[in-house]
């Protein structure tokens, strides 16, 4: 059996006519910027997720860049964020010279620890100063909603009234999930995502989106992706080049209706019967299976499990040879990264963060993995470690 990580093949062939129904429209008017899909994409989004304001910006990247400028965070600035991730939130921050205060994470979600961030506050000591954070200097706090579950928002939230900080919502890998009945991207004062292609809502190529409320910020946000720009040669400040395409745009929309209606159903499904049919694997102490808040309902954007007893990598070579690939989402706290060193963190810095890159795996996933792919990924699971189950 030949298995895919994530196979967009399958979903494209069941979603052909629409797809190319849209492209065609954007090669016919040819408006490839600012074309009329993007308005009626970040209109469609906006019901989706429940919030005033969603802008279409270049990828998952740009949009934390955005909207770290467009709260005003700027070099010599500090912000919060989460050292086990991809490395675009503390990216961002950098970039705009700005730096990176890492908080570790929980050990069941994996998602940035609000008490860690209490505990930060109380001793804000960053060792890139060598000493104390100015608290004036602390700006926001970016939080990642991991493999498509939500971060504690009450928690994170009321930390940041407290110490007067912006939250943005890292939910590249969370459109579609939910918190406390209310949406992924709606959560914080801004919401960013990514339409890369594997995320759970992709495109054919690089794109994101923005989410907010409030609306000086949202009009900001939209001058800001196109070069600080109210009207046509009219630049009130300086901004980027960061517009969502408009044939993307269209690729969305043509995704977005079978994406709401049915893949967030699917993905639930699947990650279910992997939780089923691996349960015996957890009950013996030979793997931690996802941990899902009683509140959340994730996307699953990964299915990662947590390898014990230092067999992960046997376990990965062992799939492979089954023609079972897998990923390691993250095998490196970014902290311990050379892009990041300059921080002066080290090993032993996070221990949450750098014991779950040891251990963390991802398995194939994705809407349209079928019942037998799941049945024979989980049956060479279970006899790597000489468990042999029917089903
Ligand atoms: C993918 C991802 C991003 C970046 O998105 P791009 O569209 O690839 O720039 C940012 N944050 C997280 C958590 C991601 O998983």
């Amino acid at each position: 059996m030949k298995i895919e990580l994530c196979d967009l093949k399958r979903q494209y062939q069941l979603l052909k006519d629409k797809i190319d129904t849209y492209i065609q429209r954007v090669l016919e008017h040819a408006r490839f910027i600012d074309g009329p899909e993007i308005e009626e994409l970040e209109e469609r989004l906006c019901q989706f997720i429940g919030v005033r304001y969603s802008i279409g910006v270049s990828s998952g990247t740009d949009a934390l860049i955005l909207a770290l400028i467009s709260l005003g965070v700027k070099s010599g600035d500090f912000v919060i964020t989460t050292p086990f991730t991809f490395p675009a939130p503390a990216e961002a921050v950098s970039l705009l010279g700005a730096i990176p205060i890492f908080v570790d994470i929980r050990e069941d979600t994996f998602n940035i620890d609000p008490e860690k961030i209490k505990e930060f506050l109380k001793s804000p000591f960053h060792p890139y100063l060598k000493g104390k954070v100015p608290l004036r200097k602390l700006k926001a706090i970016i939080s990642v909603d991991l493999f498509g579950q939500c971060a504690d928002y009450d928690s994170i939230s009321d930390i940041a009234r407290r110490y007067s900080l912006s939250v943005i919502e890292d939910a590249a890998q969370a459109l579609g999930a939910e918190y406390k009945e209310r949406k992924a991207g709606s959560l914080t004062d801004v919401g960013c995502t990514s339409f890369f292609p594997a995320k759970p809502l992709g495109c054919f190529g690089d794109g994101g989106a923005i989410f907010t409320n409030d609306r000086e910020l949202a009009k900001k946000i939209r001058c800001l992706r196109n070069h600080g720009q109210a009207k046509k040669y009219k630049h009130l400040l300086p901004g980027l080049n960061a517009r969502l395409d408009t044939l993307q745009a269209g690729v969305l929309l043509a995704k977005l209706d079978t994406f709401i209606s049915q893949e967030i159903a699917l993905r639930e499904k699947i990650a279910r019967r992997y939780l089923e049919l691996l349960a015996p694997l957890q009950e013996s102490g030979k793997i931690i299976l996802p941990h899902i808040e009683s509140f959340n309902r994730p996307v699953w954007a990964q299915f990662s499990i947590k390898v014990l007893k230092a067999r992960r990598d046997e376990l990965r070579d062992y799939l492979s040879r089954k023609g079972v690939p897998s990923a390691i989402h993250y095998p490196k706290a970014l902290h311990l990264q050379k892009a990041f060193s300059y921080l002066g963190y080290r090993r032993g810095s996070f221990p949450q963060a750098e014991k779950i890159s040891s251990q963390i795996m991802s398995l194939p996933f994705y809407p349209y993995l079928k019942e037998e792919e799941l049945k024979y990924i989980c049956r060479q699971v279970l006899s790597f470690f000489g468990v042999r189950k029917k089903f």
